[in-house]
């Protein structure tokens, strides 16, 4: 029975049979039992699929796994111990040494650092673009190495909109998959893969966990990217896996192959696997992520226009408003909302908005965002400080910009609880 969104939230993944518990369990085991030895040497060859070791998978994860595969219209999806390493492994799973690949420059930080630093320590390099540029000067950016193009959805903390149907059919044009990180519009807002994304990825630690419970990622793989059509570019895919007696990804696992090599391989030798306790507080937050994204959007949208009428506030930058650069990307991929993070800027210096922040009641300064409580961030001085001035306005960054993460409490309150802070500069 085709389900709706709602319904995949509550009820995907976890289909228990008789006398099973109803609720998810913890398979807290790092080992499966079998009864032969030939059972086991067939798990290892990927001759048969079953459980054998938790690094490679898990019954509590697989069900998370496969509630958000459903709810993003995949063919498979792994978790990560972090979005960070959801965004490593996406990329790493078709990139090596001697190869590059695309990246707008409105991007997270961590993925910025780990984009530019660390992937340029393996000898993958990468061209930061402007998604703002025209078709003709990033298509320039194309090389014969070049092996995808990634975006977010949402940017953060900028809030701009990536046009995901353009750059996918840029992307495809010069034959490699779009990657997107959905993090912030969620697959509540926007489902990145029906508008010709390949590959999704998730900071689940965010609005589908949504209370900060932990730290989690997730990859993804619509199935829909032809790898053999560009076989020589994708040899990991379309060539023999010696550390798999010779098997090729693509012939042994048609549509999935980039998520089972992920696994396979990458999760293997790498390791980074979320705790089954991790996923199954990922799950129940997911059981409610379709009621609590609208009152979010709600939220948000209430305290962007009071801030946009505010005299004190040089600034606001979210894709609800109607005067917002991004208002009519928002409008096509994301009609029944945004997410609740809004950035804005207060006038005068710096140390005002930092009074600002000190003065807020219940809204706190912390490292995160995107859960049910609101919080504010100054990314110049926290999450971002490792980036200069000039990265940081090429990252769309600006150096007073406050992110205010507007969680489901009353909307009142919130606002009240701003306008005291302000009242206090
Ligand atoms: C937070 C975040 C990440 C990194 O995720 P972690 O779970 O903190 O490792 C990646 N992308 C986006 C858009 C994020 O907001």
């Amino acid at each position: 029975m085709k389900k709706n969104l709602e319904t995949l939230c509550v009820q995907a993944g976890w289909t228990p049979k008789k006398g099973e518990p109803r609720v998810l369990p913890i398979y807290q085991s790092t080992t499966f039992k079998y009864e032969t030895s030939e059972q086991m040497a067939r798990l290892f060859d990927l001759e048969d699929s079953g459980y054998f070791y938790t690094r490679l998978a898990n019954p509590t994860n697989d069900a998370v796994a496969a509630k958000i595969n459903a709810l993003e219209g995949g063919v498979g999806c792994v978790l990560t111990s972090s979005g960070q390493a959801a965004n490593f492994y996406a990329i790493f799973n078709i990139c090596e040494a001697g190869d590059h690949f695309i990246t707008a420059n409105t991007i997270y930080g961590g993925t910025y650092n780990l984009f530019g630093v660390t992937l340029k320590k393996l000898g993958i390099e990468c061209t930061f673009i402007d998604p703002d540029w025209d078709d003709e000067r990033i298509e320039a950016e194309f090389r014969p190495n070049t092996k995808c193009f990634f975006g977010e959805t949402i940017s953060n903390p900028g809030g701009n909109v990536f046009d995901i149907e353009r750059f996918a059919k840029m992307a495809h044009k010069h034959g490699v998959p779009l990657i997107v990180d959905n993090t912030f519009a969620t697959p509540i807002n926007c489902r990145p893969i029906e508008w010709g994304c390949d590959i999704v990825t998730h900071s689940t630690t965010k609005y589908m966990d949504g209370h900060a419970t932990q730290v989690g990622g997730a990859v993804i793989d619509s199935g829909n990217f032809d790898w053999e059509a560009y076989g020589e570019k994708f040899a990991g895919l379309t060539t023999p896996d010696e550390s798999y007696h010779g098997l090729t990804y693509t012939k042994t696992f048609g549509k999935q192959a980039y998520i089972t090599k992920l696994v396979t391989q990458l999760m293997r030798d790498l390791g980074s696997i979320p705790a089954p306790q991790n996923c199954f507080l990922l799950n129940l937050g997911l059981e409610t992520l379709h009621l609590r994204m609208p009152r979010h959007c709600e939220n948000a949208q209430r305290v962007a226009e009071w801030l946009e009428k505010n005299e004190k506030v040089a600034w606001v930058n979210y894709c609800g408003l109607k005067g917002n650069k991004y208002y009519d990307l928002a409008q096509k991929y994301l009609p029944n909302g945004s997410c609740g993070v809004i950035a804005f800027g207060l006038k005068g210096s710096k140390e005002e908005a930092i009074r600002f922040m000190d003065n807020l009641d219940f809204i706190a300064i912390v490292t995160h965002v995107a859960d049910a409580r609101t919080c504010v961030l100054h990314p110049a001085s926290h999450t971002h400080r490792q980036l200069s001035d000039e990265q940081l306005l090429e990252a769309g960054v600006r150096p007073d910009l406050i992110r205010l993460s507007v969680g489901i409490e009353n909307c009142d309150d919130i606002i009240a609880d701003l306008e005291q802070a302000m009242k206090k500069m």
